[in-house]
This record gives C-alpha cells, sequence and structure tokens, in this order.
C-alpha cells in the first residue's frame, strides 16, 4: 500500500462511516425499488465534493490510481452500499470511465469522459440483449445489434437488456455490429432514437436507474462518436472488462467486510442459552469462516491488481479473482444472514440487501461456469502447446 492510497482510502472510509452510512434510512432508499433516486445521488456528491473524496481514484491531472491502490479505495467507499454513488467510484461508470481515458479521442474525452470525472453525470453500458431473442449475454459474438454507416452518420437498430444506469444517464456506449465486426459509440442521453421500455424488477436495487430493457431504433451518431475503430469493439471491451470485474470485486468487498461487522456486533451481543450467540461454536465458526474468506478475496483481488499493474490484460487472472472473490462474498453474506437469525433477513440492517447484491454478481461481468469455462480452454490450451 502506498502512502497517497492510505490517505485517500482512510478519507473515504471516514466520509462513508460519517456520512453516509446515516443515509442509508434515508426514506428515498428503497431496498427493493430499481436504485436510489438521482436526486440523492446528486445530493450524496455535493457532501462528497466538499469533504474532497469525490472520484477519489482519478488524480487532478486525470491520472488514475494503479489498481492496487484502487483497490484499497473502492474497498473502503464500498461500506455502505451508497458510498460508490456517493464518491463516483460505481459501477458502471468506473469502468465507463477506465475505458474512456485509455481508448478516446482528446475531443470524446473532453464532451463524454469529464462530466463522469467531475460527478455531474452518469453513464451506461449497452452491450446484453434480450435472451428471449437470442442475442448477446455470455456469449457476446450473437450480437444483433447492427450499425451501418450513412453518409458522415452511423445507423444503429436493436434491443438491449439489463443496462444498468440508463434509465437518467447522461452518456451511453452503446455497442453493435458492422460488416467489420463489433463496434463501440458515445452517445449523448437521453435520445428519442433510445427509449427505454421498462426496468426490470430484479433482486439487487443499489444501482440508481437500475436495469432496463432498451429498444434502439434508427439512432444516428456522426462517425466521430465511434470510440476507437470499426470492428475492434471486442477488443476495447477486453480492456474495459478485467479492470471493471476488479473493482465490481473491490466494492463488494467493502459491502461484506461491514456485514461481517454487523453480524459481529449481533452475535458478541444477542444471549441464547445463557450465552452470547459467539461463544455457540456453531455461530463462532461461521464468523471465523468469513473471516478467513474475507482475507483470501482481499488477497486475491491484490493478486490480479498487480497483474493488471504490469500492464498484461489479465484476462485469465481477472476470470480466477471473478470467481473466487464472488463465490466467497457469496459465503460471507449467507453466513452473516444466519447469524443474524430473523433480522438478518430484514430489511433492518443492509445485511438482507448486501446477500441479494452479491448473489447477482455472481452472474454479471461473466458468470461463473463461464469463466471456469474459459479457464478450461486455457488449461486444455496450455496442454497441447508443444514444448520447447
Ligand atoms: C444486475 C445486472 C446488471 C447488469 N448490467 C449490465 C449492463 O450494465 N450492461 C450490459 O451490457 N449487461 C449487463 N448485465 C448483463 C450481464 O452481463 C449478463 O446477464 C451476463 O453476461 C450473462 O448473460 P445472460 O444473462 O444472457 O445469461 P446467458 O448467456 O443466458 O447464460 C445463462 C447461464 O448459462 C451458463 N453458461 C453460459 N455460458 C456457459 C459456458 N460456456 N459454460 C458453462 N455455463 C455457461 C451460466 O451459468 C449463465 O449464468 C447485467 C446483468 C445483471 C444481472
Amino acid at each position: 500500500m502506498t502512502e497517497r492510497s492510505k490517505l485517500i482510502a482512510a478519507k473515504v472510509e471516514a466520509f462513508v462511516r460519517e456520512v453516509v452510512i446515516p443515509y442509508e434510512k434515508d426514506p428515498r432508499v428503497e431496498p427493493h425499488g430499481h436504485g436510489p433516486p438521482d436526486e440523492l445521488v446528486w445530493e450524496l456528491r455535493e457532501l462528497a465534493r466538499k469533504a474532497g473524496v469525490l472520484t477519489p481514484h482519478i488524480l487532478e491531472d486525470g491520472s488514475h490510481l494503479t489498481q492496487r491502490e484502487t483497490a484499497t479505495v473502492l474497498r473502503a467507499s464500498g461500506l455502505s452500499l451508497l458510498g460508490p454513488l456517493a464518491v463516483n467510484t460505481m459501477a458502471p461508470d468506473e469502468g465507463n470511465m477506465y475505458l474512456l481515458g485509455k481508448v478516446g479521442s482528446a475531443e470524446q474525452k473532453a464532451r463524454f469522459l469529464d462530466p463522469l470525472v467531475s460527478g455531474r453525470a452518469r453513464s451506461a453500458f449497452f452491450m446484453t440483449e434480450p435472451a428471449s431473442e437470442g442475442g448477446a449475454g455470455s456469449d457476446p459474438s450473437m450480437m444483433r445489434t447492427t450499425c451501418h454507416l450513412d453518409g458522415n452518420h452511423w445507423v444503429i437498430n436493436g434491443r438491449k437488456a439489463f443496462i444498468t444506469g440508463a434509465q437518467g444517464a447522461k452518456v451511453g456506449i452503446v455497442m453493435a455490429k458492422s460488416d467489420d465486426g463489433a463496434c463501440m459509440f458515445l452517445v449523448d442521453l437521453p435520445d428519442p432514437a433510445i427509449r427505454i421500455e421498462r426496468l426490470l424488477d430484479t433482486i439487487d436495487a443499489s444501482m440508481p436507474g437500475g436495469h432496463a430493457v432498451v429498444t434502439i431504433d434508427n439512432l444516428r451518431v456522426s462517425a466521430d462518436q465511434m470510440l476507437g475503430r470499426s470492428g475492434e469493439g471486442f477488443k476495447y471491451a477486453q480492456i474495459r472488462l478485467s479492470p471493471a470485474r476488479l473493482s465490481h470485486c473491490m466494492r463488494w468487498l467493502g459491502a461484506v467486510t461491514r456485514a461481517q461487522e454487523i453480524a459481529t456486533a449481533y452475535a458478541c451481543t444477542r444471549h441464547a442459552f445463557g450465552k452470547p450467540l459467539v461463544d455457540h461454536e456453531g455461530v463462532g465458526f461461521m464468523l471465523a469462516e468469513n473471516l478467513i474468506d474475507l482475507k483470501q478475496a482481499e488477497v486475491m483481488i491484490d493478486w490480479c491488481a498487480d497483474v493488471l499493474d504490469s500492464g498484461a490484460l489479465g484476462t485469465t487472472e481477472s476470470s480466477m479473482a471473478k470467481v473466487a472473490v464472488s463465490e466467497a462474498l457469496m459465503r460471507i453474506a449467507d453466513r452473516s444472514v444466519q447469524v443474524m437469525g430473523g433480522t438478518g433477513v430484514s430489511a433492518d440492517t443492509m445485511v438482507e440487501q448486501v446477500f441479494r447484491e452479491v448473489r447477482a454478481f455472481r452472474i454479471y461481468d461473466g458468470p461463473t461456469e463461464v469463466h471456469k469455462w474459459a479457464l478450461a480452454k486455457k488449461i486444455k490450451r496450455d496442454h497441447l502447446k508443444p514444448h520447447a
């Protein structure tokens, strides 16, 4: 850990614990809704701005903390489910900012990235398509949304699903297929050609704007709004994917750390059969197993962050980390609920929602099975590789 990341993380943690956590009881927060309302997002961001903790992983000169440093800061922001949206480290914006910073032209950065970094706009990433229509999901090459050049404009048509934050977003990154292959476009939102059909009622509820099903109907974007080059969209998706899936691990590690704190406080104060719950081995062991899983998740994240910091794409490592961490977080959240009995499944604490949030995380940014399948393919490839 570097001195600067220690300092930033400490500031973020203090802000989340002192300012953000009290907001968890704000009546505008609906534990089963479509994410906190934007009014609350902007209110919290103003407070974060004043406290000097807004967009803490991107420095004044536009450079990013290293992945290893980011891990410490994002974990601190995740201690409350409202933390990442308050300090602007939330998904999908954090991943979109990273991608734009890497691939965007100077003009694109000024127009689309700057409002995101300043915390004054939200964004959405449009890749997945409705399963019922056989569109892109685990297998993005099944993409059905099309784009074709018409003069100096691209025309995009298709339907998308599970688009986090599309409702209320100002910036969109839309994926579509041209004759060359996958493409990415930067679009201003809202746009009448991008129609939100409905918000899905999902198990999770922490992301502003919820998850939308969207129709894209003859969307016209000027050629200079293409991110990078035609046909290279999946290459750019790869640039985004490894760090983005790792940053989910970082934030959710913060959330389950807090769940463990709440479950520990419960087990140490609640009595049954003549002694505190923690003194019953069945409960004490659950908390002990949580502690072990928490440390293993942290170490796995740091290891993968180091790989990314070395300049490697980290595809294999981020698959391994995503599986190990998301599965560990699920176990921790489940044990935290169990330790707390009925209170654990009520919305009286954030533990119940953390359980639902990490359940969804085992699916997005690559379901566990898809990562294991990709790892198995690599194992076979490596085994069959002729040895020098
Ligand atoms: C809360 C949430 C937020 C999301 N946000 C976004 C977003 O902002 N933008 C966006 O574009 N998408 C988003 N998604 C979509 C997400 O990326 C997809 O759900 C994910 O890629 C899986 O695709 P699918 O749902 O179509 O599942 P499918 O492709 O239908 O797969 C279903 C299941 O089949 C299994 N499976 C698939 N392939 C294999 C394989 N090769 N080997 C073994 N098993 C396999 C897995 O268990 C998988 O869970 C979000 C999803 C959720 C749940």
